[in-house]
């Protein structure tokens, strides 16, 4: 049967996260031929509808108000329980960032739905909608199905890809406008806390730091790698702990979860809570001097040296060929 399915579109820096296109994707497969809405929701922001549409919404719902100029989960409640109530969908998606892990439970919780979180893919068997999403920091998956009410699931960036963008797609625009209520908190400024300009969660490459790096000095020779690579900038939690970097960079089970294409791991032991976060990379290199490293024990390539000889000679053949 036809779903008619949401999808709630997250911009940040003035663009949409990608995963945002692979919401569509996924709202896409599971309407069956039905309707996919996208929603937007900020302060001036009805420019990025059209976006939406490129990447496969057959319609927009573009929500303004100036208490939505930045994310807040009362603001964004108001808002997007307005937009349920008068759309009625079958289903909703959103992103597994910060801020779809925020806002998701507390909309179901509003709109008295369950919730998946962290799908990373789906399928529609006959009428019904499976999703798989890992359980026990990535070491085993479960199939969840959706047998009765709303779909409603957060969906991990980089899993499901997104469809080819299609500036000739058509889809009608519209403006809702949502009376917000006053809201208890105020945002006065916000900082970002990132030391490249790729987002680690949706980053294709990734080049992460653990205590093996010695020294917060040394994280240059990472970044020098990574800017040849087009890469983002990742660390173990023993590195943070150790001052090297900020916890912002942190991946793993109390850091961030990453799937990019290419994960490489300098002067990381591959502790089970670092694993965690970044298992499910496509590939995954491994940098370490002990030979007897955990993290070789999951790694597709395994370079066994220093990494204060290996990072230098590796940015440097890499800028042959890709500089
Ligand atoms: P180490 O284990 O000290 O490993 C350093 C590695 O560098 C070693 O393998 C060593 O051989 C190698 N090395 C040293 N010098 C060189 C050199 N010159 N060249 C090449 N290799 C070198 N950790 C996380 O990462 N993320 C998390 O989210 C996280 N959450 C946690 C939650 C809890 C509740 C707990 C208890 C722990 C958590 N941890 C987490 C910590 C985790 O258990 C490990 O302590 C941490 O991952 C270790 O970081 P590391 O691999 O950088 O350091």
């Amino acid at each position: 049967m036809a779903k008619k399915m949401l999808v709630i579109g997250e911009i940040r820096d003035a663009q949409f996260r990608n995963v945002t296109f692979e919401a569509i994707a996924a709202a896409k497969g599971i309407s069956s031929g039905g309707e996919v809405v996208g929603v937007v929701l900020g302060e001036k922001v009805s420019n990025h509808a059209n976006e939406m549409v490129a990447y496969g919404a057959d319609r927009v719902i573009v929500v303004e108000n100036e208490k939505l100029a930045h994310y807040t989960p009362e603001g964004y409640a108001q808002a997007l329980n307005e937009v349920v109530n008068k759309e009625n969908p079958d289903g909703i998606l959103l992103g597994h960032t910060a801020v779809g892990r925020d806002i998701a439970p507390k909309l179901a919780a509003r709109i008295g739905s369950g919730l998946i979180s962290d799908a990373v893919s789906y399928d529609v068997v006959g009428e019904e909608v499976v999703f798989t999403r890992p359980i026990y920091s990535g070491k085993a998956f479960e199939k969840v199905v959706v047998t009765d009410g709303m779909i409603f699931a957060t969906i991990r960036p980089n899993n499901i890809a997104a469809l080819e963008k299609e500036e000739e797609r058509s889809g009608d625009i519209e403006s809702l406008d949502v009376p917000i209520m006053d809201l208890k908190t105020m945002i006065k400024e916000v900082v970002k806390n990132t030391s490249t300009g790729i987002d680690l969660s949706e980053a294709s490459i990734i080049v992460a730091g653990g205590r093996g790096m010695k020294g917060e000095e040394n994280f240059s020779i990472l970044y020098e790698l990574a800017d040849v690579l087009g890469a983002a900038v990742g660390a173990s939690r023993g590195a943070c702990d150790a001052e090297y970097c900020d916890y912002a960079l942190q991946i793993g089970q109390t850091g961030k979860v990453v799937t990019p294409d290419l994960y490489i791991a300098v002067g990381i032991s591959g502790a089970i809570q670092h694993v965690a976060g970044m298992s499910n990379s496509k590939v995954i290199v491994a940098i370490n001097k002990d030979p007897e490293a955990e993290i070789f024990q999951i790694a597709d390539y395994g370079i066994v040296g220093d990494l204060f000889e290996v990072i230098p000679k590796l940015t440097e053949e890499f800028k042959k060929v890709l500089v």
